[in-house]
């Protein structure tokens, strides 16, 4: 079964209305590749109005989901309510929140089981620091955040997966493509001897760090590259040649 090339349009803290209108009214009016599945991703206050605007095959997602249902959690928002916003996405355990807010391993598979139980597709991040890859312990990390979400999900099909190496992200410094690739194999590894054959030939591996219209070409020649989570460059013109760049 091929995999469809995914492209995830992370937008972070950033835009104001006006800025997210015409980021999105762009793409909207842009060649896009029918082949390739899209998910642009603002904050939270504008995922109504991009719902509303978005067209052109373009799905939105939400940066962020409580674990919890509906109830007494001020500031937080339920898998249910992005349900019923009509938002079928959610990206869980990015570096950031990991970081900034002390998102354990633990809380991001609780978030990522109550997003798949509320009927929500799940882009899944993880990767390692620049100190865990120079001391030879990137695969380990991985291994260990994937690990914390088998233990709480057995079902992988709505969930995408984004290596985003943490010394990558922000940083104009993109991994090669042999250390791209070199990981999203081992997370395929993982995936077959973890939880199925199934889950290996279908999960979506995207890369995620510093992807821009000039590297993702050559990124997106690699046989377990499914894709990418796009930060900065997402909120400019040439989102659309990452878009168009799957292989
Ligand atoms: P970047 O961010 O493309 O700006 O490096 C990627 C991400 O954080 O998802």
């Amino acid at each position: 079964m091929a995999r469809k090339f995914f492209v995830g349009g992370n937008f972070k803290s950033n835009g104001t209305i006006t800025q997210i209108k015409s980021i999105i009214e762009g793409l909207n009016q842009a060649s896009l590749n029918p082949d390739v599945e899209v998910v642009i991703s603002p904050p939270a206050i504008y995922l109504l109005l991009a719902k509303e605007i978005a067209s052109n095959g373009i799905q939105v997602a939400a940066q962020n989901v409580y674990d919890k249902g509906n109830g007494a959690y001020t500031g937080e928002i339920s898998a249910e309510q992005l349900k019923d916003a009509g938002v079928n996405w959610v990206i869980i355990g990015h570096s950031e929140r990991r970081a900034l807010l002390g998102e354990s391993d633990k809380f991001v598979a609780s978030k990522t089981k109550a997003a798949l139980a509320g009927g929500l597709s799940v882009i899944l991040c993880i990767g390692e620091s620049l100190q865990e890859r120079e001391t030879g312990t990137t695969l380990n990390v991985v291994t260990r955040q994937l690990e914390a979400v088998a233990d709480e999900v057995s079902d992988w099909s709505n969930i995408v997966i984004a290596y985003e190496p943490v010394w990558a992200i922000g940083t104009g410094k993109v991994a090669t493509t042999e250390q791209a690739q070199e990981v999203h194999a081992a997370i395929r590894k993982w995936l077959k001897q973890t939880v199925s054959d199934k889950a290996a030939e279908g999960t979506r591996i995207l890369y995620g760090g510093s992807v821009t219209d000039k590297n993702s070409k050559e990124l997106a020649t690699q046989p377990d590259v499914d894709g990418f989570l796009v930060g900065g460059a997402s909120l400019k013109p040439a989102f659309a040649d990452i878009i168009n760049s799957a292989a």
